[in-house]
């Protein structure tokens, strides 16, 4: 029997990216997949692919940042799907900036979608899984969270603040048998990395101890670790995936 057997995932930007390769992940290991993107009809190469690995796939148009919207999609999952086994808040922006010329949209923005985003899915998605008495929460932070970067002083405050979050609601939720715990990527491929100029990616690789990039599916293996049974007396932790990058 497969890992995820009978469990419903719901993964938010889950359209491309590292969100895609969870849900890829966390489908080939035989859950059911909620899938959750700005608009439903991004998630079809996603619902397809879950599709071609014999899961159901509900998808959802959601802003993560939106209380009523958030709200709305958990209690039409839970109608769907039954039940919220494992939620992956992976849905994030960036919108770099040195301090002196960053606009209080561009701090507001960032925060809204990466801190609050998560806030509201972990509290609508915690009254299921505490009522019951099971789940896996894993929240998508960052190297940058840890470490800090110039030019990014509103992510790196977004994912700090992910990290926070996440050892609070452990401990909030333990008792009830739903553990939170959170990854930290380091450089991985993907559109939100394409962007950066050569100069910037060359640069960050000398930073990088084994020498590569990341690939979506070496975060996508550690979240579906840390969604599994095989860590049941792991909540509360922040994982890195960064090649080394970051050893504290
Ligand atoms: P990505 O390719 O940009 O994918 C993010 C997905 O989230 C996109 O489909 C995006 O939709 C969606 N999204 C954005 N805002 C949303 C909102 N308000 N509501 C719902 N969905 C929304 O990014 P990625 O590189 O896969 O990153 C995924 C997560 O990993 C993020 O939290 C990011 O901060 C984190 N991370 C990435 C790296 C990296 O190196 N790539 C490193 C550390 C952490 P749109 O198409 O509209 O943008």
């Amino acid at each position: 029997m497969s890992r995820f057997e009978g469990k419903t995932a719901l993964v938010t930007g889950a359209a491309r990216g590292i969100g895609q390769a969870i849900a890829l992940k966390l489908a080939s290991d035989g859950a059911d997949l909620a899938l959750c993107d700005l608009k439903a009809e991004w998630l079809d190469e996603t619902r397809q692919k879950v599709e071609a690995l014999g899961r159901k796939a509900f998808c959802y148009s959601v802003d993560v940042s939106q209380a009523a919207d958030v709200s709305r999609v958990v209690d039409q999952i839970q109608a769907d799907a039954g039940s919220i086994d494992i939620l992956v808040n992976n849905a994030g922006i960036t919108k770099d900036g040195l301090l002196l010329r960053m606009s209080e949209e561009d701090w507001d923005a960032v925060l809204n979608v990466n801190l609050k985003g998560t806030f509201l899915f972990t509290k609508a998605v915690s009254r299921i899984m505490a009522k019951q008495r099971s789940g896996a929460m894993v929240n998508i932070a960052s190297v940058i969270g840890l470490m800090g970067n110039a030019g990014q002083c509103n992510y790196a405050a977004s994912k700090a603040g992910v990290i926070a979050l996440t050892k609070s609601v452990a401990k909030e939720l333990a008792k009830r048998n739903v553990r939170a715990n959170a990854v930290a990527p380091g450089f991985i491929q993907t559109k939100m990395t394409d962007a950066l100029p050569e100069n910037i990616q060359q640069e960050m690789m000398k930073n990088i101890p084994m020498a590569r990039f990341g690939k979506p599916e070496d975060v996508a293996n550690v979240v579906a670790f840390l969604a599994s049974d095989e860590a049941a007396y792991v909540t509360g932790q922040v994982l890195s995936i960064c090649g080394g990058m970051v050893t504290a």
